[in-house]
């Protein structure tokens, strides 16, 4: 069956394309950081032997103001060890219904952890403490127990929705004072950091960490990393997480050159984050003035998303496919585009004068 009204499915790029703009992760490796990849040192990381995953790993753990890290194939590892780490079967983890960790991870929450999910209905993905609180189920034999709440920063399906600062501090309070562990998925944190001023703080950044018992950030999404996913926590907690990895089969050997890469874009590719937030801002404007496009929500870093008149999303990414513009349904009337490294200033204004020539059934 053809993809009509579907959610996530991933058109390949037009042979006209102009921009690709489908994902944050389809940014290539900068001729530097291939060097930079080339040049590592490296080791067998299983028997913890390289030095450029050691770097990457204690700078992620300095950075968060955390003890430990440990690198990994992707974010969906880093938050399925999280979540196996904090629970046992059986047990409930609180996160808002359009988290990834719920939607986007394979099922991972019941398959590795034999976890049930309660889901908040927040505001775009952000959540506040009162219906965080009331889902925490009584200490009664009856209820699963829960253990873990998990927040996204900046929230995907939220369309890049950040966090406020004080409203993650109340929710992270509420949940460690009653015993839960608090763990961010943070795929996108860096983008949260430039967004709230917080990258050229380095102390700002280590107050955020404090509020999470664990921590997942990718280098795979607008860093240009070609692989890998950091799990920041405690010494105890990172070294559970290590038998989880072995098991989940994500340990691996001369890892160096992919840190290499990790430890380059920590360099080189965070602060210019805000680029591609000015590049979404522009999108947005471009796409209100759009007579087919029903509303944009609010541009809050690298991600759009756009509303339809009616289930048109297929129509719509086919439309804007043919003027050279690489996009993805995200919903039956929904389309998301998203910036990143790979996107440059030209490109973008010729896809935001482009975008008004794309038609599609408008109601
Ligand atoms: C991409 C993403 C992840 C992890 O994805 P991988 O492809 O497994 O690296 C996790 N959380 C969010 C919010 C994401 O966007």
């Amino acid at each position: 069956m053809a993809n009509s009204n579907s959610d996530n499915q991933l058109q390949p790029p037009p042979d006209n394309l102009l921009v690709d703009l489908r994902s944050d992760t389809v940014t290539s490796p900068t001729k530097e950081m291939m060097v930079a990849m080339s040049e590592a040192p490296v080791g067998d990381d299983v028997f913890g032997e390289d030095p450029s995953v050691q770097e990457l790993q204690s700078r992620c753990a300095a950075l968060m103001g955390h003890e430990a890290a440990l690198f990994c194939p992707s974010g969906t590892m880093t938050n399925q060890i999280a979540i196996q780490v904090h629970t046992q079967p059986g047990d409930e983890v609180i996160c808002d219904r359009l988290s990834h960790i719920y939607n986007y991870e394979g099922g991972g929450i019941a398959r590795n952890s034999g976890a049930s999910v309660r889901l908040l209905h927040g505001d775009r993905g952000r959540f506040d403490v009162d219906e965080c609180l009331s889902n925490i189920n009584p200490s009664d034999s009856h209820y699963a127990r829960t253990s873990l709440v998990a927040v996204e920063d900046t929230c995907n399906k939220g369309g890049g929705s950040v966090w406020d600062m004080d409203d993650l501090s109340t929710v992270s309070q509420a949940a460690r004072s009653r015993g839960l562990a608090f763990h961010l998925d943070g795929a996108r944190a860096w983008n949260a950091f430039v967004v709230r001023g917080q990258w050229e703080d380095r102390k700002a950044i280590s107050s955020y960490g404090q509020l999470f018992d664990s921590m997942s950030l990718c280098f795979s999404k607008g860093l240009g990393c070609p692989v890998g996913s950091v799990l920041v926590g405690s010494h105890d907690f990172i070294a559970e997480a290590h038998r989880s990895r072995k098991a989940m089969g994500g340990g691996m050997r001369q890892a160096g050159i992919l840190a290499a890469a990790g430890l380059h874009a920590l360099d080189r590719h965070v602060s210019r984050l805000a680029i591609d937030h000015h590049h979404a801002i522009m999108l947005e404007k471009a796409l209100n003035l759009h007579p087919d496009v029903q509303s944009v929500d609010p541009v809050e870093s690298n991600i759009v998303i756009f509303n339809l008149h009616g289930p048109h999303a297929d129509q719509a990414v086919a439309a804007l496919s043919q003027q050279g513009i690489a996009c993805f349904a995200f919903g039956p009337d929904k389309v998301r585009l998203v910036t990143h490294l790979d996107v440059h200033a030209a490109q973008l204004e010729e896809a935001c004068e482009r975008l008004g020539d794309a038609r599609w059934p408008a109601s």
